[in-house]
């Protein structure tokens, strides 16, 4: 920019844009743009600065660190200021920096400290007479927030340091929250309803920065020291090295990735090693820090601006970038549910293009304020598919997000399924929608492979590359022509010959499969049943079915109110069942079933005793009986009586003054019966 007064405006607009980002992130732990744009606006104002060094003015970003403290915590006062770091991101960016600081020394050979860069929150530890007695966030660098009593909570935090340790010190780290930590603490959120954290930084500032402790102490924070702020009344070590080995033996965590390394080849070394292995890390890491060994060297190349010049952050490629969601597209997945997808506006991020990421479930969206037209956050952590996190500017219509409308068919005159058009349902207490048609291309492969499982129709053959290959290749015989399957009962009509013909398919394994299928069509209804893969219908639903509807039409026919009469059947099941029979194209399964001979007639045997199948779990005390009578009862009769609750349990018996497992059982969706009803199943019998 070579006209000054454009300068100066696009300085003042870069501040005032910078300041408000700063607040939004350090203040308020809520970014609304990417650490990658941040940066780079800081580093264009760097760039303006630097070509009009009269226009640079002490309050500018890039003089300051971080963000004024909040005053509720109270504020503490760091006598050696807390810097930032300058950074940067490739080879030639970190030659220049190395040429710098040499070019300072007077050309002298320097190791250097080769730390991870830790996503989280920066703070400072202080101990006086050997006891933890300060803990306190970077704040603006010269004052941070008093937040000792959140940090004491911190298991990884000594509280107090031996007898040989310095009368005073300061020590420097940060504290962070495990990937693992972040997972459990969004997804929780995520099922109280609350909004989720943008990344583990967000949450660990989040967390640390409470003025409740008691929060803090339930997230499973940890902190890494990096540094020796300041210590009186005892010689310190010469070098960085030597310095954390000793804060090591006081007590204190150190990375054990940390590396000392004798030139800059060796540093860069170490950043590849990590770029590439950053994502099975147990904690989020935004790059590495290269730290100029000797503290000699460091005090003789001293601090520019708001950073030290012995030290440089080496940024990996970002994570995180926002981009345009132009649409809320609906993918059908392999078990049947309707998934919304971002379309995006490609973005380049961490190194690839970025069009489609993931976004859950209707309630979701709505609960994190996204519409089509929105700028949104969008970020790619460890192996898992990008997913939008979060608005970063709602640019878009306002409209709330409708999965119902957004596949509502306007012929059939209903939500129908993207694919195959097939009725779409949301079981009762569920957040995902599901299409209900087992002929549905998109599920196809896995039905397939449930079907042939070994607890269904077992079909010793059909796995998942079978599965693939029944899909693929044109080996059902339909008439006079040979096409891929389309549904389970294709199964029974694969030909034979096209089936020997595949390549690696010998006589003998053909023999083999084809064996195995016409064995399978004598299993007995409740195989069937499970098979057929209808939602909420596992081996003990069926078998429960059974008890009651005593062939595949009898099943067929049934009601919601009829099935509610099974015991543990409810209106989720229930309603399940009868929209997977209302399916037309599912209709059509069971009829080609029976016509390759499967339509089995429940035996009703007689040596099987009435509650076979069924567990039970009790809480809390029944007036009738005792706990242990109770369960002996139950396993007179067959059932099973089990302390713990498990997904495997059928009933939680509450009586009175029940423990914590009626809240599980909630949880879980497993059917409460009072003292009464249990009573009436027993007396049924
Ligand atoms: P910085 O994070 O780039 O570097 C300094 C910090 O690095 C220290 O305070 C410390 O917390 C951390 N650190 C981790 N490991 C370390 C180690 N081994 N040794 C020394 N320090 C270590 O500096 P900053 O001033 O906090 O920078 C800004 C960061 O915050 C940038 O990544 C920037 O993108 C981000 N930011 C983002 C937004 C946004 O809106 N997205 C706004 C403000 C800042």
């Amino acid at each position: 920019m070579a006209d000054p007064e454009a300068a100066q405006n696009r300085i003042n607009e870069l501040r005032e844009l910078i300041s408000r980002h700063s607040y939004l992130y350090y203040t308020l732990d809520s970014p609304e743009i990417s650490d990658a744009e941040y940066d780079a606006l800081i580093r264009e104002l760097e760039r303006l600065e630097e070509q009009y060094p009269r226009l640079v003015t002490p309050d500018s970003p890039t003089q300051r660190v971080g963000a004024t403290p909040l005053t509720a915590f109270g504020v503490v006062e760091h006598p050696v200021p807390l810097l930032s770091l300058a950074d940067v991101i490739n080879y030639e960016e970190l030659q220049a920096w190395y040429g710098r600081i040499n070019r300072l020394i007077g050309e002298q050979k320097m190791d250097f400290a080769c730390e991870h860069k830790i996503d989280g929150l920066a703070i400072s530890l202080t101990y006086i007479d050997r006891q933890f007695t300060t803990g306190a966030t970077r704040g603006d660098g010269f004052h941070g927030e008093n937040i000792t009593l959140n940090l004491r909570t911190i298991r990884s935090i000594p509280l107090s340091v031996p007898k040989d340790a310095p009368p005073r010190f300061e020590v420097r780290g940060e504290v962070y929250l495990p990937v693992a930590g972040f997972n459990k603490l969004n997804r929780e959120r995520e099922a109280d309803g609350l909004s989720v954290f943008a990344n583990p930084r967000n949450a660990a500032a989040g967390s640390v920065r409470q003025l409740d402790p008691r929060i803090t102490a339930k997230r499973p924070l940890d902190i890494y020291v990096y540094a020796l702020g300041w210590a009186e009344g005892k010689a310190m070590p010469e070098t960085h090295w030597e310095t954390m080995e000793y804060l090591k033996s006081l007590g204190f965590k150190i990375n054990p990735r940390n590396r000392l390394v004798h030139n800059l080849q060796e540093a860069e070394e170490y950043y590849q090693e990590w770029v590439t292995q950053r994502e099975e890390l147990p904690y989020e890491a935004d790059g590495v820090v290269f730290k100029v060994n000797s503290l000699a060297l460091q005090h003789q190349l001293g601090d520019v601006g708001r950073e030290p010049r012995w030290a440089i952050a080496y940024k990996f490629p970002p994570v995180e970038g926002t981009t345009l969601l132009k649409e809320i597209g609906i993918s059908v997945g392999r078990t049947g549910t309707l998934n919304p997808v971002a379309i995006l506006e490609p973005v380049y991020i961490g190194g690839v293009t970025i069009r489609t990421a993931a976004l859950h479930n209707e309630d979701d969206i709505r609960r994190k304020n996204i519409h089509e037209g929105d700028t949104v956050f969008i970020r790619r952590a460890g192996q898992v598919i990008p997913e939008v996190v979060g608005p970063a500017q709602h640019t878009g219509d306002n409209k709330e997000f409708s999965l119902l409308e957004k596949v509502f068919d306007k012929e059939k005159d209903r939500p129908a399924c993207p694919v195959c058009g097939g009725e779409v349902i949301r079981p009762e207490g569920e957040v995902m929608y599901y299409c209900t048609n087992a002929a549905c291309p998109a599920q196809l492969q896995e039905r397939l492979e449930h079907f042939a499982s070994r607890g269904a129709m077992d079909i010793r053959g059909i796995g998942e590359s079978m599965a693939e290959t029944l899909i693929k290749e044109d080996i059902i015989k339909d008439g006079d022509v040979y096409r891929p399957a389309k549904d389970v009962s294709d199964i029974y009509t694969i030909d034979r010959e096209k089936l020997s013909q595949l390549e690696g398919k010998g006589e003998k394994s053909t023999d083999k499969l084809i064996t195995a299928i016409i064995d399978s069509k004598n299993r007995p209804l409740t195989r069937v049943i499970y098979a057929l893969g209808i939602r909420h219908v596992g081996e003990e639903t069926a078998a429960l079915l059974v008890q009651k509807y005593h062939s595949l039409d009898e099943l067929v026919g049934a009601s919601v109110n009829d099935l509610m009469t099974i015991p543990s059947i409810g209106p989720k099941i229930a309603e399940s069942i009868v929209a997977f029979f209302r399916q037309e194209e599912n209709q059509a399964i069971i009829r080609k079933l029976k016509e390759s001979g499967i339509n089995p007639v429940a035996e009703v045997q007689a040596n099987t005793l009435p509650l076979t199948g069924i567990e039970f779990v009790i809480t809390g005390t029944l007036q009738s009986f005792s706990r242990e009578e109770a369960q002996e009862k139950i396993k007179a009769l067959g059932g099973t009586a089990k302390d713990n609750l498990t997904k495997k349990t059928t009933y939680l018996v509450v009586g009175a003054e029940p423990g914590s497992k009626v809240a599980k059982a909630q949880a879980l969706g497993i059917k409460q019966l009072n003292e009464e009803e249990f009573l009436k199943i027993l007396e049924q019998i």
